[in-house]
């Protein structure tokens, strides 16, 4: 195993090339994975055409580069450094590259690490390209190297492909987290069917949230989700034209939401966040993990009035991943509702189409070597 199958972008929106090369070897706290299922976003599509345009203090990789965002393996060579992984672990790679050495990683807050860097998808800073240099290939190749810290074991009853779907569940994870969503919780959904949506459902089913509440625009899907746990999901379509803070409400005596978790996609006005956020009670938090690019007009003196917490998130901790295995081991995240779209790497540009994804959040793209 000198060289290896790899896809990579040579020119923004040209296709992906295939091409045979060296297999990365790994450092000495790192190990190579052999990669089963990479994971597709629809956001990939939207980071390999406009990112740059759209958010241009987002770097991408210098190209030529690998993309793939969410991995699912079989790790095949440990660095002579590693504790704790051996040959032949089932893992999901957590993407989030962190430098270890800025302030915040010193003072164990990764998340918030200034080189912040999504491997095989974009970073968060300009020294990002070092983080690129360090783990060039990702997800759309045979193998790939991954940091020991960036681990998360993949229980038996989860397959390689469910697992390559850990991001935007991890994403909506750890937004409950931070809403402290659980047992007797009320939560609100925006954008309810969709990838990040779907997976907020899945998270809040299996942390005990007591009623959760959503939105969509495709009436079918709502139905679907609504089927998961029909006694604590209730839906509203977007086109019925209700008032969303008054509908939301309704069900809690008056009261509002103890949280709302935003998952709109990228194009969607600013203005259905704001109206989810009036559904809040007093002190209740509005968690934005969608894809609104606008800029947002928000009524920050209601809010100020009614203690209201506005917190921004994106992605989650590898602890925050090992927690969803470990729910997913005792059968609380049920990752069966997922159909999958398998298309193998020598096809990879396939996978960039729009619509495969023809059941939203349902559906689950992935690129198997
Ligand atoms: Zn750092």
């Amino acid at each position: 195993m000198d060289t290896m199958l790899a896809a990579r972008l040579h020119r923004t929106g040209q296709p992906m090339k295939l091409e045979r090369v060296p297999v990365p070897k790994p450092r000495p706290t790192d190990v190579l994975v052999a990669v089963k299922a990479c994971g597709v976003v629809p956001n990939l599509m939207n980071v390999l055409t406009h990112w740059q345009s759209w958010f241009p203090e987002l770097p991408l990789p210098k190209l030529p580069a690998n993309f793939g965002l969410d991995v699912a393996g079989d790790i095949v060579e440990v660095g002579e450094l590693v504790q704790n992984f051996r040959k032949g672990d089932r893992v999901y790679v957590n993407p989030g590259l962190t430098c270890g050495s800025c302030p915040a990683c010193r003072a164990d807050d990764t998340m918030n690490c200034t080189n912040y860097t999504f491997r095989g998808y974009f970073g968060f800073g300009p020294d990002s390209q070092k983080q690129f240099d360090a783990y060039p290939f990702a997800g759309m190749c045979e193998y790939s190297t991954a940091p020991q810290h960036n681990l998360v074991t993949i229980p038996d009853n989860v397959t390689y492909e469910q697992a390559a779907r850990y991001g935007y569940i991890g994403t909506a994870y750890a937004a409950l987290r931070k809403a402290n969503a659980g047992a007797g919780s009320t939560i609100f959904i925006n954008g309810l069917t969709g990838t990040l949506g779907l997976g907020a459902t899945l998270c809040a089913i299996g942390r005990g949230v007591t009623k959760i509440l959503g939105t969509a625009r495709d009436r079918a899907r709502i139905e679907r989700v609504k089927a998961m746990a029909p006694g604590r999901i209730e839906v509203l379509a977007q086109d019925e034209g209700k008032n969303v803070a008054e509908w939301a409400r309704a069900f809690t005596g008056g009261h509002g939401v103890d949280a709302t978790i935003d998952c709109l996609a990228p194009g969607t006005s600013g203005k259905f966040l704001m109206d989810a956020i009036y559904a809040l009670r007093r002190g209740g938090k509005a968690i934005n993990i969608g894809g609104v690019g606008e800029k947002t007009v928000m009524d920050v003196h209601w809010m100020m009035d009614n203690q209201i917490e506005f917190i921004g998130s994106n992605w989650f901790t590898t602890a925050d991943g090992q927690a969803m295995s470990a729910m997913a081991a005792a059968g609380l995240l049920d990752l069966s509702v997922f159909e999958h779209v398998r298309v193998p790497l020598a096809e990879v540009n396939r996978a960039l189409d729009g619509s495969l994804f023809r059941n939203g959040g349902f559906t689950n793209v992935v690129v198997v070597p």
